[in-house]
Protein backbone atom coordinates (compact mmCIF):
# COMPACT_ATOMS: atom_id res chain seq x y z
CA UNK A 1 0.00 0.00 0.00
CA UNK A 2 1.10 3.58 -1.21
CA UNK A 3 0.54 6.75 1.24
CA UNK A 4 -0.60 8.99 -1.39
CA UNK A 5 -0.16 12.31 0.23
CA UNK A 6 3.89 11.77 1.22
CA UNK A 7 5.99 13.41 -0.88
CA UNK A 8 8.13 10.71 -0.44
CA UNK A 9 6.74 7.26 -2.33
CA UNK A 10 6.59 5.49 1.35
CA UNK A 11 5.42 1.43 1.53
CA UNK A 12 2.92 1.11 3.79
CA UNK A 13 3.31 0.12 6.40
CA UNK A 14 6.49 2.23 8.10
CA UNK A 15 8.12 1.71 11.09
CA UNK A 16 10.78 3.10 13.02
CA UNK A 17 12.05 2.98 16.77
CA UNK A 18 10.50 5.77 18.87
CA UNK A 19 13.92 7.47 18.83
CA UNK A 20 13.82 8.01 15.20
CA UNK A 21 11.06 10.05 15.35
CA UNK A 22 12.64 13.32 14.01
CA UNK A 23 14.78 11.28 11.12
CA UNK A 24 14.58 10.70 7.71
CA UNK A 25 13.14 7.42 6.56
CA UNK A 26 14.71 6.04 4.10
CA UNK A 27 13.03 2.65 2.69
CA UNK A 28 16.19 0.72 1.03
CA UNK A 29 14.30 -2.81 1.36
CA UNK A 30 10.74 -3.58 1.95
CA UNK A 31 9.58 -5.78 4.56
CA UNK A 32 11.17 -8.49 6.37
CA UNK A 33 13.31 -11.31 4.42
CA UNK A 34 12.74 -13.45 6.89
CA UNK A 35 9.11 -12.61 8.51
CA UNK A 36 8.66 -15.43 9.90
CA UNK A 37 8.97 -14.97 13.81
CA UNK A 38 5.79 -15.98 15.84
CA UNK A 39 5.19 -12.99 17.31
CA UNK A 40 5.98 -10.48 14.76
CA UNK A 41 2.80 -8.57 12.41
CA UNK A 42 4.97 -6.27 10.90
CA UNK A 43 5.44 -6.74 7.95
CA UNK A 44 2.85 -9.61 7.19
CA UNK A 45 0.99 -7.71 4.65
CA UNK A 46 4.43 -6.57 2.35
CA UNK A 47 6.76 -9.37 0.28
CA UNK A 48 10.30 -8.80 1.21
CA UNK A 49 12.30 -7.02 -1.87
CA UNK A 50 15.32 -4.88 -2.56
CA UNK A 51 14.87 -1.64 -3.87
CA UNK A 52 15.84 0.06 -6.94
CA UNK A 53 19.11 2.39 -6.83
CA UNK A 54 16.81 4.60 -8.82
CA UNK A 55 13.77 4.45 -6.59
CA UNK A 56 16.03 4.83 -3.79
CA UNK A 57 17.65 8.18 -5.91
CA UNK A 58 14.48 9.29 -6.35
CA UNK A 59 13.13 9.87 -2.56
CA UNK A 60 16.78 11.37 -1.78
CA UNK A 61 16.53 14.17 -4.08
CA UNK A 62 13.31 14.99 -2.89
CA UNK A 63 14.46 14.53 1.01
CA UNK A 64 17.21 16.74 -0.38
CA UNK A 65 15.11 19.36 -1.73
CA UNK A 66 12.90 19.63 1.47
CA UNK A 67 14.81 19.04 4.43
CA UNK A 68 18.35 19.38 3.14
CA UNK A 69 19.41 19.75 6.69
CA UNK A 70 18.97 16.45 7.50
CA UNK A 71 20.81 15.01 10.56
CA UNK A 72 19.74 11.70 11.17
CA UNK A 73 19.01 9.03 8.68
CA UNK A 74 16.77 5.87 9.49
CA UNK A 75 16.94 2.67 6.68
CA UNK A 76 14.14 0.97 6.67
CA UNK A 77 12.20 -1.55 6.39
CA UNK A 78 12.89 -4.84 8.57
CA UNK A 79 16.50 -5.86 8.03
CA UNK A 80 18.40 -3.39 5.59
CA UNK A 81 21.86 -5.18 6.86
CA UNK A 82 20.80 -8.15 4.67
CA UNK A 83 22.16 -6.59 1.69
CA UNK A 84 25.46 -7.84 0.80
CA UNK A 85 28.29 -4.24 1.43
CA UNK A 86 28.41 -3.98 -2.34
CA UNK A 87 24.90 -3.52 -2.81
CA UNK A 88 25.24 -1.35 0.44
CA UNK A 89 27.93 0.98 0.50
CA UNK A 90 27.00 2.64 -3.19
CA UNK A 91 23.70 3.53 -0.84
CA UNK A 92 25.45 4.86 1.81
CA UNK A 93 27.68 7.21 -0.54
CA UNK A 94 24.50 8.71 -2.19
CA UNK A 95 23.04 9.45 1.20
CA UNK A 96 26.22 11.56 2.02
CA UNK A 97 26.03 12.57 -1.36
CA UNK A 98 22.33 14.07 -0.83
CA UNK A 99 21.98 14.81 2.46
CA UNK A 100 25.59 15.94 3.54
CA UNK A 101 25.30 17.19 7.07
CA UNK A 102 23.67 13.54 7.92
CA UNK A 103 25.55 12.62 11.11
CA UNK A 104 23.73 9.43 12.09
CA UNK A 105 22.32 6.90 10.00
CA UNK A 106 20.86 3.84 11.38
CA UNK A 107 18.46 0.60 10.68
CA UNK A 108 16.95 -2.47 12.27
CA UNK A 109 19.60 -5.32 11.89
CA UNK A 110 18.91 -8.94 12.30
CA UNK A 111 21.73 -11.00 14.75
CA UNK A 112 22.48 -12.79 12.12
CA UNK A 113 23.46 -11.12 9.17
CA UNK A 114 25.38 -9.11 11.29
CA UNK A 115 26.81 -11.85 12.20
CA UNK A 116 27.17 -13.30 8.59
CA UNK A 117 29.61 -10.03 7.83
CA UNK A 118 33.48 -9.83 8.74
CA UNK A 119 34.57 -7.15 11.13
CA UNK A 120 36.24 -5.80 7.72
CA UNK A 121 33.10 -5.57 6.19
CA UNK A 122 31.31 -3.68 8.99
CA UNK A 123 33.58 -1.19 9.39
CA UNK A 124 33.64 -0.40 6.02
CA UNK A 125 30.01 0.01 6.61
CA UNK A 126 30.42 1.90 9.69
CA UNK A 127 32.81 4.18 7.38
CA UNK A 128 30.51 4.79 5.29
CA UNK A 129 28.30 6.45 7.58
CA UNK A 130 26.34 3.82 9.34
CA UNK A 131 26.64 3.54 13.13
CA UNK A 132 23.81 2.67 14.90
CA UNK A 133 21.68 -0.59 14.35
CA UNK A 134 18.36 -1.58 16.25
CA UNK A 135 18.54 -5.20 16.95
CA UNK A 136 15.71 -7.07 18.42
CA UNK A 137 16.92 -10.47 20.06
CA UNK A 138 14.05 -10.54 22.25
CA UNK A 139 15.17 -13.31 23.73
CA UNK A 140 18.75 -14.78 24.82
CA UNK A 141 17.05 -18.22 25.74
CA UNK A 142 17.44 -20.91 23.39
CA UNK A 143 14.52 -22.99 23.43
CA UNK A 144 12.76 -19.71 23.31
CA UNK A 145 14.09 -18.71 20.06
CA UNK A 146 13.37 -21.98 18.92
CA UNK A 147 9.73 -21.47 19.99
CA UNK A 148 9.21 -17.90 18.57
CA UNK A 149 10.99 -19.06 14.93
CA UNK A 150 13.46 -16.34 15.49
CA UNK A 151 15.89 -18.04 13.27
CA UNK A 152 18.93 -16.74 16.02
CA UNK A 153 20.63 -18.49 18.52
CA UNK A 154 21.88 -17.09 21.70
CA UNK A 155 25.68 -18.07 19.77
CA UNK A 156 24.37 -15.67 16.35
CA UNK A 157 23.51 -13.48 18.61
CA UNK A 158 26.63 -12.91 20.53
CA UNK A 159 28.49 -13.19 17.43
CA UNK A 160 26.35 -10.49 15.58
CA UNK A 161 26.37 -7.82 18.17
CA UNK A 162 29.93 -8.66 19.22
CA UNK A 163 30.75 -8.04 15.27
CA UNK A 164 29.22 -4.67 15.03
CA UNK A 165 31.13 -4.05 17.87
CA UNK A 166 34.37 -4.17 16.81
CA UNK A 167 33.43 -2.73 13.57
CA UNK A 168 32.85 0.60 15.55
CA UNK A 169 28.62 0.35 15.21
CA UNK A 170 27.11 1.43 18.41
CA UNK A 171 23.98 -1.64 19.36
CA UNK A 172 20.29 -0.36 20.42
CA UNK A 173 19.25 -3.80 22.01
CA UNK A 174 15.32 -4.85 22.72
CA UNK A 175 13.98 -7.71 24.70
CA UNK A 176 10.43 -8.48 24.60
CA UNK A 177 9.10 -9.30 27.78
CA UNK A 178 6.71 -11.87 28.54
CA UNK A 179 7.78 -13.73 25.54
CA UNK A 180 8.13 -17.09 26.87
CA UNK A 181 4.75 -16.80 28.91
CA UNK A 182 5.12 -18.85 32.48
CA UNK A 183 6.30 -21.30 30.85
CA UNK A 184 9.92 -20.24 29.99
CA UNK A 185 9.57 -17.08 31.99
CA UNK A 186 12.62 -17.61 34.40
CA UNK A 187 14.70 -18.88 31.89
CA UNK A 188 13.64 -16.04 29.66
CA UNK A 189 15.08 -13.85 31.86
CA UNK A 190 17.72 -15.00 32.97
CA UNK A 191 19.20 -16.33 29.36
CA UNK A 192 18.48 -13.23 28.29
CA UNK A 193 20.28 -11.33 31.02
CA UNK A 194 23.45 -13.57 30.18
CA UNK A 195 23.30 -12.77 26.68
CA UNK A 196 23.04 -9.14 27.45
CA UNK A 197 25.96 -9.29 29.92
CA UNK A 198 27.93 -11.26 27.36
CA UNK A 199 27.51 -8.66 24.62
CA UNK A 200 27.42 -4.94 26.38
CA UNK A 201 25.31 -2.95 24.25
CA UNK A 202 25.23 0.99 24.48
CA UNK A 203 21.56 0.98 24.95
CA UNK A 204 19.07 -1.49 26.19
CA UNK A 205 15.20 -1.30 26.06
CA UNK A 206 12.62 -3.71 26.94
CA UNK A 207 8.75 -4.00 25.00
CA UNK A 208 6.19 -6.14 26.24
CA UNK A 209 4.48 -8.65 24.43
CA UNK A 210 1.55 -7.41 22.63
CA UNK A 211 -1.27 -8.69 19.72
CA UNK A 212 -2.77 -5.86 18.09
CA UNK A 213 -4.02 -8.79 15.28
CA UNK A 214 -4.92 -11.48 18.58
CA UNK A 215 -2.97 -14.14 19.50
CA UNK A 216 -3.81 -17.16 17.23
CA UNK A 217 -0.62 -17.11 15.10
CA UNK A 218 1.52 -17.14 18.10
CA UNK A 219 0.01 -20.04 20.01
CA UNK A 220 0.04 -22.27 16.97
CA UNK A 221 3.34 -21.51 16.97
CA UNK A 222 4.90 -21.02 19.97
CA UNK A 223 2.59 -24.62 21.53
CA UNK A 224 -0.23 -25.33 23.29
CA UNK A 225 1.04 -24.90 26.74
CA UNK A 226 1.49 -20.67 26.01
CA UNK A 227 0.15 -19.15 29.50
CA UNK A 228 0.22 -15.70 28.92
CA UNK A 229 1.95 -13.60 31.74
CA UNK A 230 -0.10 -10.85 33.99
CA UNK A 231 1.33 -7.54 34.73
CA UNK A 232 2.32 -8.66 37.86
CA UNK A 233 4.29 -11.63 35.79
CA UNK A 234 5.78 -8.88 33.63
CA UNK A 235 6.93 -7.10 36.71
CA UNK A 236 8.40 -10.22 38.17
CA UNK A 237 10.00 -11.08 34.97
CA UNK A 238 11.41 -7.32 33.98
CA UNK A 239 12.76 -7.82 37.94
CA UNK A 240 14.44 -11.26 37.52
CA UNK A 241 15.96 -10.05 34.23
CA UNK A 242 17.44 -6.60 35.97
CA UNK A 243 18.80 -8.21 38.51
CA UNK A 244 20.92 -10.88 36.37
CA UNK A 245 22.42 -7.99 34.38
CA UNK A 246 26.24 -6.61 34.95
CA UNK A 247 27.24 -3.81 32.94
CA UNK A 248 29.48 -1.16 33.08
CA UNK A 249 27.46 2.00 31.14
CA UNK A 250 24.45 0.43 28.91
CA UNK A 251 21.48 3.20 28.94
CA UNK A 252 18.41 1.04 29.97
CA UNK A 253 14.76 2.29 29.01
CA UNK A 254 11.63 0.57 29.65
CA UNK A 255 9.31 3.49 28.19
CA UNK A 256 7.70 2.04 25.72
CA UNK A 257 4.05 2.60 25.46
CA UNK A 258 3.44 -1.06 26.50
CA UNK A 259 5.88 -1.48 29.52
CA UNK A 260 3.72 -1.59 32.91
CA UNK A 261 6.49 0.67 34.48
CA UNK A 262 8.67 3.24 32.87
CA UNK A 263 12.22 2.88 33.89
CA UNK A 264 15.47 4.78 32.59
CA UNK A 265 19.13 4.80 33.92
CA UNK A 266 22.25 3.74 33.26
CA UNK A 267 23.49 0.36 34.17
CA UNK A 268 24.96 -1.01 36.55
CA UNK A 269 25.13 2.26 37.98
CA UNK A 270 21.57 2.87 38.50
CA UNK A 271 20.51 -0.68 38.74
CA UNK A 272 19.98 -1.27 42.37
CA UNK A 273 17.64 2.02 42.30
CA UNK A 274 15.32 0.75 39.79
CA UNK A 275 15.20 -2.73 41.04
CA UNK A 276 14.26 -0.80 44.61
CA UNK A 277 11.46 1.15 42.36
CA UNK A 278 10.11 -1.80 40.68
CA UNK A 279 9.69 -3.45 44.58
CA UNK A 280 7.75 -0.74 46.10
CA UNK A 281 6.00 -0.41 42.93
CA UNK A 282 4.94 -4.19 43.41
CA UNK A 283 3.98 -3.89 47.28
CA UNK A 284 1.99 -0.91 46.01
CA UNK A 285 0.14 -3.43 43.91
CA UNK A 286 -0.21 -6.07 46.22
CA UNK A 287 -1.81 -3.95 49.16
CA UNK A 288 -4.02 -2.16 46.62
CA UNK A 289 -4.58 -4.16 43.08
CA UNK A 290 -8.11 -2.85 42.18
CA UNK A 291 -7.35 0.51 40.72
CA UNK A 292 -4.03 -0.77 39.25
CA UNK A 293 -6.37 -3.53 37.50
CA UNK A 294 -8.21 -1.15 35.64
CA UNK A 295 -4.98 0.88 34.95
CA UNK A 296 -3.43 -1.80 33.43
CA UNK A 297 -6.80 -3.02 31.77
CA UNK A 298 -6.83 0.80 30.14
CA UNK A 299 -3.39 1.19 29.13
CA UNK A 300 -3.56 -2.77 27.83
CA UNK A 301 -6.24 -1.38 25.08
CA UNK A 302 -4.33 2.02 24.40
CA UNK A 303 -1.14 -0.15 23.69
CA UNK A 304 -2.48 -2.13 21.01
S1 LIG B 1 13.25 -10.58 11.91
FE1 LIG B 1 12.31 -8.75 12.88
S2 LIG B 1 10.99 -7.83 11.30
FE2 LIG B 1 11.50 -9.92 10.61
S3 LIG B 1 9.80 -11.19 11.33
FE3 LIG B 1 11.37 -11.27 12.91
S4 LIG B 1 10.87 -9.60 14.37
FE4 LIG B 1 9.68 -9.24 12.46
Amino acid sequence: MRFPFSPIDYHEPVFRPPSEASSFILQITLGCSWNRCAFCEMYQSKRFRVRSLEEIESDLKQAARLWPDTRRVFLADGDPLVLAPSRLLPILEMIRKYLPAAQRISAYASPRNLAARTVEELAAIRGAGLNLVYVGIESGDDCLLERIQKGETAATIISGLNHAAQAGIRRSVMILIGLGGETLSRQHAEQSARVVNETRPEHLSTLVLRFPLGENRFRSLFGADYRPLDYLGHLREMRLFLCGLSLDRTVFRSDHISNVLALRGTLSRDRDPLVARLDRFLLDIEKNPGPWEREFRDRDQRSL
